[in-house]
């Protein structure tokens, strides 16, 4: 049986070393650089990295061993990766686990052998970094800590390698998207620099076509258009403008004859220092779609006037002296009032209140002989309570000369499903716009929380809802409820008098709970509320909302995962499915965006890390050694030069090593944070404290003459005479000894002045310790 140990988070560590992508990738000479370099170090016969999957170690980098991977249970590896310490073995053949490995019992096999794992996110040792030899070997601690830390750099470095795929499948994601992305250099001459590769598909030329030098751009632009683009782009150079947007065609030949797109182009000026134009960045869209709406859009409108004239007509006549309007009865058949009389009906029971005044303006122009006739559109209740629309025109054909006019007559038109059709065309064509608007400025902000103030006004305006909500989903691993308000809007009414709720609301988590939320969740299918919704519908906690009369919960996707939420609530009348049908696009805009702001935020959180770990002693948190010998470094350039007093203090704890041989490794690190903690409290800002290595620190103490520096440092070490280490089981008092010395005009060379500290510390620990001593600077 195939036997080797297993580490206890075998599941997530496999999961990571697969979502990373190294196994079987091609050799990187970073990796190379840094497996010679070991085996160099070490005098070898090989190092290499390995990775251990499933069912073998694998060779990322690999020098000395003549092959790219063996089986999991022969590699040394698998013991460093189940438990993430370092193994050493001095000579395989006297080793039980080892002696009988093909590897070691074979000619020329594995006798010595040091492996430090590679390990990410704190506890998965996804492989190791290794050396072996072919003869028994002893390593030194001084030579195991040196293994650790570059098995630390790979670590590092392969987590970079992994931010920048990250980062790659961002902007590949965006590539796939219906916008292009394209850059003008302006000097020498304004031309094309860079071009996005997903041109072929928003304008129809492959990058490398446009980025030819004997290729102008404009040549691929309409020529009624072409004039209009380049004068404005000369606007944008010349400063006259901020930013450029325009719709016009590009031509695209095709094998019989050419073919004409749309799109919408918008340009941006990066200026330099002194406001000279750098570049042009521009963001071309794919718009036919959007044009083709539009050109229908006209086209309705124009047989909307068509239809005027044909179809069914209901006439009325209005007998104004006792206000009767007689109606048709097909006219009453229609508007569902079968059985009322026809002359029970007046003007304005049934009109809709938003219309009541223009109807009356209009009939009191036309009665006024103002308007040669009345003609109106609006809204009449149908008897059901749904609004028909209504094109009317009549005329005042009988006045009485006494009492003025008599009665006027006139013809209903039916024009609804013309007016719902031309409002939906409206609709989808305001949402493209919408849709290419907050791809832009996500593109230049990456802010969603814009996005969302920009889209949610629209998509209520457009859906006629009085409250609306975008919401990002937590993980399923933190929350399955658990959403993060990136936008709320409710409509201004008196009702809901401004209260800053809006502004305060973003960014905040609440619970989503009841059956529609559950449904839309874990469906992720749009739920429509037609009635009130109640608290077994759905409930935010804490509640953010007015009470909803109905509602529209709309689950945000990317792929097949549900990232987020959009409600939409309040609207006058119930949702109908058509709305789902309408917003549809842009639900996938939104969870798209929402999935690339998730990756941006990890991605500035991961490099914030790296940032602190490259520049921060991780056991300590105070600079690591090669920042604070960067620091002193550019400060003794800077204070030779203007002959400013600057002094320097090297500190080491006295008899450390009985700490560790007393309490533990663990609790010799727990002293060594807390000493740094405690000389914290007594630095001024401008001070540096660095750890030099083990339980070796340093001082940079800037403006600070020795005296200064000597007293500074007394009362440091008179500070943790009385403050005591606190370690588990006991508290401990530690002491230090420190040399001390001030930059002297002398100190030609950076070494003389930290040669003179060391020395000045030599003599404090021959003194017997717990002391400062003070070298005067040379004369
Ligand atoms: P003295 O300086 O007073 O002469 O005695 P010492 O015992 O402090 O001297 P030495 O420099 O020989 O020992 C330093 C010890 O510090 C050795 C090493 O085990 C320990 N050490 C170095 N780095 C670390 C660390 O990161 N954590 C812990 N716990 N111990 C460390
Ligand atoms: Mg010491
Ligand atoms: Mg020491």
């Amino acid at each position: 049986m195939k036997q080797f140990p297993v580490p206890k988070n075998e599941q997530a560590r496999l999961q990571l070393l697969h979502d990373l992508e190294l196994l079987d990738s091609a050799p990187e000479p970073i990796f190379d650089h840094i497996v010679a370099l070991v085996r160099k170090v070490f005098a070898a016969d090989a190092a290499f990295i390995s990775l251990i999957d499933e069912r073998r170690q694998w060779f990322k980098a690999n020098v000395g061993l003549p092959f790219d991977e063996t089986p999991r249970e022969h590699a040394f590896c698998s013991h460093v990766v189940s438990s993430g310490a370092t193994l050493v073995v001095t000579d395989a053949l006297c080793d039980p686990r080892f002696q009988n490995n093909p590897y070691v019992d074979c000619k020329g096999g594995i006798r010595g052998y040091a492996g430090a794992a590679v390990t990410l996110n704190e506890d998965h040792h996804i492989g190791t970094l290794c050396v072996v030899t072919q003869t028994p070997r002893t390593f030194t601690e001084a030579e195991i800590q040196q293994l650790e830390t570059l098995a630390r750099w790979v670590a590092l470095t392969i987590e970079e390698h992994y931010e920048l795929a990250n980062y790659r499948a961002e902007r590949d994601l965006l590539a796939q998207g219906p916008m292009c992305m394209v850059v003008w250099r302006v000097e020498p001459s304004v031309g094309l620099s860079y071009v996005a590769e997903n041109a072929q598909r928003v304008l129809g030329y492959p990058s490398e076509y446009l980025l030819r030098e004997d290729i102008r751009y404009e040549s691929i632009v309409h020529p009624e258009d072409r004039g209009e683009l380049l004068t404005r782009m000369q606007r944008l150079i010349d400063g006259h403008e901020d930013a450029l947007e325009m719709d016009y065609r590009v031509i695209q030949p095709t094998a019989d004859g050419q073919q004409i797109k749309w799109v919408h182009h918008f340009a941006r000026v990066d200026r330099g220092a002194q406001q000279e134009v750098l570049r042009i960045r521009g963001y071309l869209t794919d718009d036919s779609k959007g044009k083709a709406l539009e050109l229908e859009l006209q086209e309705t409108n124009q047989n909307f006037e068509l239809a005027l004239t044909a179809g069914e007509l209901f006439t009325w006549s209005w007998l104004i002296p006792t206000n009767r309007l007689m109606v048709s009865d097909s006219w009453r058949r229609r508007m569902g009032y079968h059985d009322r009389p026809p002359g029970s009906f007046d003007w304005f029971t049934c009109v809709h209140p938003a219309d009541q005044k223009l109807l009356r303006v209009a009939i009191e122009q036309h009665l006024k002989g103002q308007t040669p006739r009345f003609e109106v559109r609006f809204r009449m209740r149908h008897h059901d309570g749904h609004y028909l629309w209504l094109h009317s025109v009549g005329r005042l054909v009988e006045e009485d000369t006494e009492f003025g006019p008599a009665k006027m007559t006139g013809i209903h038109h039916d024009i609804t499903s013309e007016v719902e059709k031309a409002n939906y065309l409206k609709q989808q064509s305001s949402l493209l716009k919408l849709i290419s608007y907050v791809q832009h400025e996500f593109m230049l902000a990456k802010d969603f929380r814009d996005v969302c103030d920009h889209a949610l006004p629209e998509l209520m305006k457009v859906t006629a809802s009085g409250v609306g909500l975008v919401g990002e989903l937590a993980e399923a691993s933190v929350s399955p409820t658990q959403l993060k308000v990136h936008g709320l809007q409710l409509e201004d009414d008196a009702e809901h008098t401004h209260t800053g709720l809006e502004e305060s609301a973003a960014s905040i988590q609440v619970m989503i709970s009841g059956a529609v939320a559950e449904a839309a969740l874990q469906q992720g299918e749009p739920q429509l509320c037609h009635a009130e919704v109640s608290a077994l519908d759905m409930r935010l906690s804490p509640e953010l909302l007015p009470r909803l009369r109905n509602a529209l919960l709309l689950p945000l996707h990317f792929k097949q995962e549900v990232v987020g939420v959009l409600l939409l609530g309040n609207r006058d009348e119930p949702y109908q499915p058509h709305h789902i049908e309408l917003l549809r696009p842009i639900l996938d805009t939104l969870g798209t965006l929402l999935h690339v702001r998730r990756m941006e935020e990890e991605r500035l959180v991961a490099l914030e890390r790296l940032r602190k770990m490259a520049t921060t002693d991780e056991l300590t948190g105070v600079a690591n050694r090669r920042v604070f010998w960067e620091a002193v470094t550019s400060r003794y350039d800077e204070f030779m030069r203007y002959n400013v007093p600057m002094s320097v203090a090297i500190i080491d704890l006295d008899h450390f090593k009985q700490i560790n041989d007393t309490y533990g490794h663990a609790a010799g690190d727990k002293v060594l944070r807390q000493f740094c903690e405690i000389v914290k409290t007594q630095l001024r800002d401008l001070d540096l404290l660095g750890r030099l290595g083990g339980e070796e620190f340093a001082i940079l103490l800037p403006y600070t003459v020795e005296a200064e520096a000597t007293k500074a440092l007394e009362r440091i070490r008179k500070h943790l005479s009385e403050t005591p280490i606190v370690l588990p089981e006991q508290a401990l008092q530690i002491t230090f000894s420190a040399g001390i010395t001030q930059l002297s005009p002398q100190d030609t060379l950076l070494d003389h002045w930290l040669a003179r500290a060391d020395e000045a510390l030599y003599r404090a620990k021959a003194l017997g310790r717990n002391q400062c001593v003070t070298a005067p600077a040379a004369d």
